[in-house]
């Protein structure tokens, strides 16, 4: 049957997994924050780590909420610290906490002054 008659149905998802930071394949944390680029969120489809087996749009618009949600509570909780440290400050300092990839040891190239 899986040689004949495959489709997506139009249920695309999984390319911008979320997932631990030391796992090679994850692109966003568990707060849709893309690994590395700060200010960058993924809100959609494609955060799904896993292919669901069920249709996809009741999924998603759920995670646009908990995404709206989420980004809401970041400046909220980011003005409300700055509020307290130093008034009606600029935006300085914003967006510093940004999640960064764990890149294993042994899958980093070697510096230019490395011995091979
Ligand atoms: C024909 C079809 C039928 C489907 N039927 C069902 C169903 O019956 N039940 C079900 O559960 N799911 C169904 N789905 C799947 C469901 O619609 C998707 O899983 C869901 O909409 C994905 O949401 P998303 O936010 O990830 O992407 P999308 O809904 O594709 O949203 C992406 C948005 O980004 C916008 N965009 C793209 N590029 C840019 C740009 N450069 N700048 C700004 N905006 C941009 C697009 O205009 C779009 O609004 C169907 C999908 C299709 C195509």
């Amino acid at each position: 049957m899986c040689r004949h008659y495959t489709v997506t149905i139009y249920h695309y998802s999984g390319t911008t997994k979320m997932g631990p930071p030391h796992d090679p394949e994850s692109v966003v944390n568990h707060e849709l924050k893309v690994y590395g680029i700060r200010g960058l969120r993924v809100i959609d489809a494609g955060i799904m780590p896993k292919v669901p087996s069920g249709n996809t749009n009741a999924p998603v618009i759920m995670v646009g909420e908990k995404g709206a949600d989420l980004v809401k509570q970041y400046w909220y909780s980011k003005r409300r610290r700055r509020r307290k440290r130093d008034g009606e400050g600029s935006d300085d300092g914003a967006l510093t906490d940004w999640p960064q990839k764990e890149v294993p040891s042994s899958s980093r190239r070697p510096a230019s002054g490395d011995a091979r």
